[in-house]
């Protein structure tokens, strides 16, 4: 058995993997899912399904619309500002990774961003505390968990300013309170489904405000008017989103799959300051639920440890380049034994040293 502790794409539930490949057959009377209209009655039956499970799921509360994109979270990064920031004005933004900074980027094709703070000079290792977000922005952006530092925001900061948010890595993994927001958004490929679609959760009173131009595919109304089929949707991977948030669903839904995440992690980060292996890599008090960095103290181990895990049957441990070492992912689908197979596994390593 692999362990599979990928930063995402990443693990689904075996039972998704199963549904999914038997609609890729006979989705309806002997025909595939890859096969059918989107047009259908049957699948504008799962646009509606994963539609409402998004909703119910995180209790959106009525005045926001759910949609459905393409182009990934990267294309947020470009329709946040294109679609919310007026032409003159500046927008705020909080710098946690390279996922933000690649946000802030875009910005400049649209007018100003302004860093409210940074943490890039500590190799983004803690969440900045102490920030202003000017009143005058046209919104606030921030990553609430950032996937290769293993840092997470579990709080929204404070501001009376529209809130936006990238929460790719750590949407339904936790209960929010989506009125605190005013966008949302998110690639599928960690705790939604697979790769290919992207999420979006928009007040819909913000749209329409910026005063520019925008072309129909890169407009959220054009999503919001047409049931996030304007164009031809992402079909399979919306199809295998909503069976995977229909497990998320039956498991007793985001508070109970929270407690389990809380659980995994806890564990981990247990193992990690207990052994003397290995150390974490982020302020303990910013310490990512969904991805977990840690080094070894003598760098000289790390190959033999990936080795003995590769060995072992662990997949994905490998820690981005920016920050070396390793990172344990452990999205929503991750079963706690392969946790638990993980830690005495670095058990078996300290043992082996001695
Ligand atoms: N934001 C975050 C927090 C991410 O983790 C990622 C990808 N891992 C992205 C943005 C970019 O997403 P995509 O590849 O879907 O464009």
């Amino acid at each position: 058995m692999r362990h599979n502790f990928g930063a995402g794409p990443c693990i689904l539930p075996q039972e998704v993997f199963k549904q999914a490949s038997r609609a890729i057959l006979d989705f309806k009377d002997g025909l595939s899912i890859l096969e059918i209209s989107h047009r259908s009655p049957e699948f504008e039956g799962v646009m509606a399904e994963a539609n409402k499970l998004v909703k119910e799921l995180l209790n959106v509360p009525s005045g926001y619309s759910v949609l459905f994109l393409q182009g990934g979270a990267s294309l947020q990064f470009a329709m946040v500002p294109m679609n919310l920031l007026p032409e003159g004005k500046t927008a705020a933004y909080l710098e946690t990774g390279v996922w933000a900074n690649k946000a802030i980027k875009e910005v400049k094709f649209f007018g100003k961003a302004e860093v409210v703070a940074s943490s890039k000079e500590a190799n983004f290792s803690f969440i900045p505390k102490d920030f202003a977000i000017p009143a005058d922005a046209a919104y606030f952006h921030y990553t609430s968990n950032n996937t290769i530092y293993g840092t997470e925001l579990f709080e929204v900061p404070k501001t009376t300013v529209p809130v936006v948010c990238d929460m790719s890595s750590d949407i339904m993994s936790r209960v929010i309170d989506v009125s605190q927001f005013d966008l949302i958004y998110a690639g599928a490929q960690k705790n939604i489904g697979p790769a290919g679609l992207t999420i979006v959760i928009v007040k819909d009173e913000i749209l329409g405000q910026s005063g520019r131009a925008i072309p129909s595919m890169l407009d959220y109304a054009s999503y919001k008017d047409n049931d996030s089929m304007y164009n031809t949707p992402p079909v399979f991977s919306i199809y295998t989103a909503m069976l995977n948030l229909n497990w998320l669903k039956s498991k007793g839904g985001v508070a109970e799959i929270e407690k389990e995440n809380k659980a995994k992690a806890d564990a981990l980060y247990k193992e990690i300051d207990r052994n003397p292996l290995f150390k974490g890599t982020c302020a303990v008090e910013d310490r990512s639920r969904m991805n977990i960095c840690f080094v070894m103290e003598n760098p000289e181990l790390e190959k033999p440890f990936a080795k003995f895990a590769d060995d072992n049957g662990f997949e994905g441990l490998k820690g981005h380049r920016s920050v070396g070492g390793f990172r344990a992912s452990m999205y929503n689908a991750l079963p706690i034994t392969s946790v638990h197979a993980l830690i005495d596994l670095m058990q078996e390593f300290e043992e082996k040293q001695n």
